[in-house]
């Protein structure tokens, strides 16, 4: 092992919350690596909203300007690399990537973030991030007053639809053939005006991302000019699960107060954490688990 290959901190994923760690162990003084395969899931949305200083912005804007004042700290190494394995040896964890080259830490930090597993319905994926979208919070302004559909389970449509009646009066939600509504809920989506549809999507028409129609099974067609989809997800990296990470029921790496797994030595930051999927919540997530990794360091050697 060379100095080159040793490092205090080995953080994976360089996004928001990833660059947000290093910050931190940065100011520390701490020797840091973040690995990242520059993948992250909001790639594909044009303007990112809702994290002050920073609305409206490109996401990969936000991000460049993060690295580089992260990379103004000397302590800091940024390889655009996937880390492929990890394991725990005398105390120290070795990570291997795909390149072929092999680093080591004494800590680990996981900013992998989360995979959405977008449906095999054509038109979806063009549209992800740009007119179908996840959170009301980051584009749900920009749709404000247009025809808007909810496609999710009856459960995550209810919610989405207490959140994004506020925004518009023309609401149709898009529930899974046979699936049963609660009769207040029913009478509460009534009373609010919003349509309901058990019918399989079949197509998503669009124009370069922006959504216009949206076709059923049936070939029922409606107008649309933005999606609320709720869709399931997978974690970026196995790397954790495999080191003995557990996960909670929703899929996320369970982690405590302070942002540890139940693995010694291993913490974890961000969306692969959290259901509160926004560039804040990754950036502050970050931000407080280099202090509890800075402030772990400090004591084992104080
Ligand atoms: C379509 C879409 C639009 C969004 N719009 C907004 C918005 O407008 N406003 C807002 O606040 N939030 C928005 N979000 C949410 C926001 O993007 C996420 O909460 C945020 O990106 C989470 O940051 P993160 O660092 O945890 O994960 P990510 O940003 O997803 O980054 C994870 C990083 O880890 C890297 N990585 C993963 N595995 C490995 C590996 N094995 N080796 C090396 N690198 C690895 C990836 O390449 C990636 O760079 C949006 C999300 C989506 C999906």
């Amino acid at each position: 092992m060379t100095e080159n290959q040793q490092f205090e901190v080995i953080i994976i994923g360089g996004s928001y919350a990833g660059l947000s760690a290093a910050m931190s162990l940065g100011r520390s003084m701490r020797k840091v690596l973040i690995l990242d395969n520059n993948l992250p899931c909001n790639r594909q949305t044009p303007y990112s909203h809702n994290f002050i200083t920073q609305d409206g912005i490109p996401p990969a804007k936000i991000a460049a300007q993060a690295k580089e004042q992260v990379l103004r700290y000397p302590t800091i190494t940024f390889v655009s690399d996937t880390a492929i394995s990890g394991t725990k040896t005398n105390g120290s964890f070795l990570i291997a990537t795909r390149s072929g080259k092999e680093y080591y830490s004494a800590k680990l930090i996981f900013a992998t973030g989360i995979k959405d597993q977008l449906p095999d319905i054509p038109g979806f994926a063009d549209c992800w991030g740009i007119s179908v979208i996840h959170c009301p919070y980051c584009h749900g302004y920009e749709f404000k007053g247009q025809r808007t559909g909810i496609f999710a389970d009856v459960a995550k449509a209810f919610h989405l639809a207490t959140l994004v009646n506020n925004l518009t009066s023309d609401l149709t939600l898009i529930i899974p053939e046979g699936a049963s509504i609660d009769t207040v809920q029913a009478e509460k989506l009534t009373r609010n005006g919003i349509k309901i549809l058990q019918k399989e999507i079949k197509a998503v028409v669009h124009v370069n991302g922006q959504l216009s129609e949206i076709v059923f099974i049936d070939d029922h067609r409606i107008p649309l000019d933005a999606l609320y989809a709720a869709i399931p997800f997978i974690q970026s990296s196995k790397i954790p699960e495999n080191l003995g990470c557990a996960l909670t029921e929703s899929g996320h790496l369970d982690i405590d107060e302070f942002h540890r797994t139940n693995t010694d030595g291993i913490f974890a930051c961000g969306d692969n954490t959290s259901p509160m999927r926004s560039v804040a919540n990754a950036v502050y997530s970050g931000n407080f688990t280099g202090a509890i990794v800075n402030k772990l360091l400090s004591d084992e050697s104080f």
